[in-house]
């Protein structure tokens, strides 16, 4: 079997930034290597610390 389209599997481009916590592809922020979307993000932020962005 050869592999010709590996589904699911990209590592960049559209597809790639999804938000680890939604799922969105929404305004995705890959900042610290968190892949999250501008609302989690804010949310985990305040978990791990983060200063507040505003
Ligand atoms: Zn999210």
């Amino acid at each position: 079997m050869a592999k010709l389209h590996p589904p699911k599997k990209r590592k960049y481009g559209k597809g790639s930034r999804r938000c680890i916590r939604c799922g969105t592809h929404e305004a995705i922020i890959r900042v610290y290597g968190l892949n999250l979307c501008r609302r989690c993000f804010r949310e985990v932020a305040e978990e791990i610390g983060f200063k507040k962005y505003s």
